[in-house]
């Protein structure tokens, strides 16, 4: 056990397990029904496995300031009851510390009383779309194979109308990733604010196949994004951003560049230079180091045996973030990017270099192209902000007003 006091976590916590009402064909987490067999049965999140993690967690933030996360499989199948006993348990154990809720959804299920339920609590949603429908449709789809488009954003025309604070998240894959504006113009056309693109990246099986580096290389599934257009989707959409829209739409991973360039942390794991701590909660209460890693030699141990404060302190979870830097790759600690990246995600890191350099990450090559492109926008900025200006100005320098100030 290592003695660190101030170890912030934050836990997402998965209701349902895996279990979800679509079958979106690129899901990692579908496949964890095989770490729990009996769930077909039994895959709620009982009342004590709730109790405990509120009480729990509430404890566990040093801050005034307590955000629970709900993600999945699919949340809202557990019913607004669950919630709503999950609102009254965080009221319940508060200690006085502001609670808030946020929950990701894939929409389908939001109707007239969850967007209700949803205002009056102030919870704020994440809703996952690709796109415009055929983009969205080609892999977002229903148990029986149809797509979900129509479904989802009936979903989000009614959060619209009860005024219910969204977000949403955007899986950028070989689906989307070449079509980087026509999906920024229609999330924009959904009245999107706060947008986060997640790379789609899974290594294929490679059980079948002869265990040689060089076949290792690019073995990856059919959706993941390749490397280097997940990079100019991103900088093609950096562009049109910081012209029209920058100060009011906000893109996770534009902010979250922009925070290191000021030397700030970047505010998410995968850029981050060491992770972890970033728990994941299954069904039955079981804590593991990650969404990515809900695996039987990640998992931290049970919130029913031990807390999440004394499992997020153990050397295990510990040098599982640290990990992240001490083992990143050759060419990460040479690259002029380390700042802003520190090798991304470890989950990633399955490539070798020209120089059999291993440990390198598969998006590497998007990233740097990323941050390559975007760094003289990012140092412009940084001298607005230095010189007491909002970043926002660039939308007025760029559009070549003399009122730029
Ligand atoms: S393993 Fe990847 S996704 Fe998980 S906390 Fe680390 S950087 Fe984030
Ligand atoms: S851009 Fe590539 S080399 Fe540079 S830190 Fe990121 S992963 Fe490493």
């Amino acid at each position: 056990m290592v003695e660190n006091a101030n170890l912030a976590c934050h836990v997402m916590a998965k209701p349902t397990g895996s279990i979800c009402n679509l079958d979106c064909h690129y899901c990692f987490y579908l496949e964890k029904e095989a770490l729990y067999p009996d769930r077909k049965s039994a895959w709620k999140m009982p009342d004590d496995v709730l109790s405990a993690y509120i009480s729990q967690y509430i404890e566990s933030q040093p801050s005034d300031y307590v955000d629970f996360l709900w993600q999945g499989g699919e949340p809202l199948m557990m019913g607004i009851e669950f919630f709503a006993k999950a609102i009254e348990l965080s009221k319940k154990f508060s200690k006085g510390k502001t609670i808030n809720h946020s929950i990701q959804t894939n929409g389908v299920l939001i109707d007239d009383n969850w967007a209700r339920f949803f205002k009056k609590n102030n919870i704020l949603i994440g809703i996952s779309i690709d796109g415009p429908p055929d983009i969205h449709n080609t892999y977002r789809v229903t148990r029986s194979g149809k797509g979900s488009y129509q479904k989802v954003l009936s979903g989000l025309k009614t959060l619209k109308r009860y005024h219910v604070d969204f977000n949403i998240l955007t899986v950028v894959g070989t689906h989307n990733v070449d079509h980087p504006i026509e999906v920024y113009q229609h999330l924009k056309a959904l009245g999107a604010k706060h947008i986060q693109f997640i790379p789609l990246v899974e290594e294929a099986d490679l059980s079948s196949i002869a265990t040689n580096d060089n076949m290792l290389t690019h073995h990856v599934t059919n959706w993941t994004t390749p490397s280097l257009a997940y990079g100019e989707f991103l900088t093609k959409i950096f562009h049109k951003w910081i012209r029209e829209d920058i100060g009011d739409i906000f893109v996770q991973v534009f902010d979250s560049t922009f925070a290191t360039w000021n030397g700030l942390p970047s505010g998410i794991c995968v850029t981050s230079k060491t992770c972890g701590h970033a728990l994941a909660l299954e069904a039955n209460g079981d804590l593991y180091q990650c969404d990515h890693y809900v695996e039987k030699e990640h998992k931290l141990g049970n919130i029913k045996e031990q807390t999440i404060i004394k499992l997020n302190r153990s050397a295990q979870a510990i040098s599982f973030g640290e990990s992240k830097f001490s083992q990143r790759a050759q060419n990460c600690k040479q690259c002029r990017y380390e700042f802003a990246c520190y090798g991304g995600c470890p989950k990633h890191r399955f490539i070798a270099d020209n120089n059999g350099n291993k440990n390198v990450n598969y998006l590497c090559d998007g990233y740097y192209h990323f941050f390559e492109q975007t760094a003289p926008y990012m140092n412009a900025m940084k001298d607005l902000l230095k010189a007491g200006y909002s970043p926002t100005h660039m939308k007025t320098i760029l559009s070549g007003s003399r009122e730029a100030r």
